[in-house]
């Protein structure tokens, strides 16, 4: 088991886009022993090595990329396991691949508050890290007390977070090298169950009736620039709902881009090319993707 290798993977079946053409390789570690080969692996494919999680912040071009993705899949899932001591803080472990709404559910049944904002957030914690997912005021960085990484180099090493850099879904652990998040420690405030609960509903709730959530989206495309919302500058420049061909931006939400079943990698750059020549043409400002281009 340890190091699953596949060749030729689709980027389709691995980003919650469904577009783009397809990877040199994908390597899923299995289990802790799976990193001993992923050295190897690293050795061979260290060019255009990237890990993925759940792909829910990637947009992938069409044919062949010269890419190769490392993802954490344990075969024995680690259920998030916590620890009290005298304090207020409890401290959460939790492993890579586990996705935010399972870690949000054991947070609800537990009473654990603190992340109740990032409902929604489809990704794995590896990936969220990795991105400072974050919304409704505030992110993973408020939570996270320490990181266990590992590099070609070092091997398996814990990180305090002040040892990290975290911004705007921005996240930087200094190293100069291939880097893959293990797991990871976070604190959360003890609440009750039904507070826990009750927020996290809330936050669905606005998120559902103003984003395309149950659609094939990588959230939101555009970071927002400073002092502006990326999706009203979308709807005042006409972009909201703007299509080519099975690609649009959502009409629910214009910083959304949504495939509407037939979407192409081709369409998508498409659209996000037309969209950021028009926005910095009409109001003067440079949009940055907040979604992971891999062409
Ligand atoms: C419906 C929907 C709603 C969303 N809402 C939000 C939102 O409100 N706020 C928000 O911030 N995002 C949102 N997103 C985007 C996305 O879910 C987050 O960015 C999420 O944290 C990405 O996690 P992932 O596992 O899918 O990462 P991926 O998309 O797989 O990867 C994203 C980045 O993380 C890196 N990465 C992935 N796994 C690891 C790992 N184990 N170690 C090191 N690096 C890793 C990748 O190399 C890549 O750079 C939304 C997406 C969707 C589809």
């Amino acid at each position: 088991m340890m190091l699953e290798l596949l060749h030729e993977p689709k980027m389709a079946d691995l980003t919650s886009l469904g577009i783009g053409g397809t990877a040199r390789a994908l390597a899923k570690v299995r289990d802790e022993a799976g990193l001993e080969e992923l050295s190897i692996f690293h050795e061979k494919e260290a060019v255009g090595l990237i890990a993925i999680g759940e792909g829910s912040n990637m947009l992938a071009a069409d044919g062949k990329l010269n890419y190769a993705f490392v993802n954490v899949d344990l075969a024995n899932k680690v259920a998030p396991e916590f620890s009290e001591d005298d304090t207020r803080d409890i401290t959460v472990r939790v492993s890579a691949d586990t996705r935010l709404p399972g870690l949000l559910a054991f947070l609800i049944r537990n009473g654990l508050s603190g992340m109740e904002g990032l409902a929604g957030i489809p990704g794995s914690v590896g990936g969220s890290i990795a991105m400072n997912a974050g919304s409704y005021g505030t992110d993973i960085a408020a939570s996270i007390t320490k990181a266990r990484l590992w590099t070609p180099s070092k091997g398996l090493f814990w990180m305090n977070v002040d040892e990290m850099d975290f911004g705007y879904r921005h996240f930087s652990a200094g190293t100069d090298e291939f880097t893959l998040v293990w797991e990871a420690e976070f604190k959360f405030n003890r609440s009750t169950e039904d507070e826990v609960k009750k927020n996290v509903q809330d936050v669905f709730a606005k998120k559902k009736s103003s984003q395309p959530v149950l659609e094939k989206t990588a959230g939101c495309v555009f970071k927002n620039p400073e002092g502006h919302s990326a999706g009203k500058l979308l709807d005042d420049a006409g972009f909201k709902g703007k299509t080519i061909g099975g690609m649009a931006f959502s009409e629910m939400h214009a910083n959304f881009l949504v495939n509407k079943g037939s979407g192409t990698g081709a369409e998508a750059l498409e659209l996000l090319d037309m969209a950021t020549e028009a926005v910095l043409k009409k109001f003067g400002v440079t949009l940055e993707s907040e979604v992971i281009i891999l062409q």
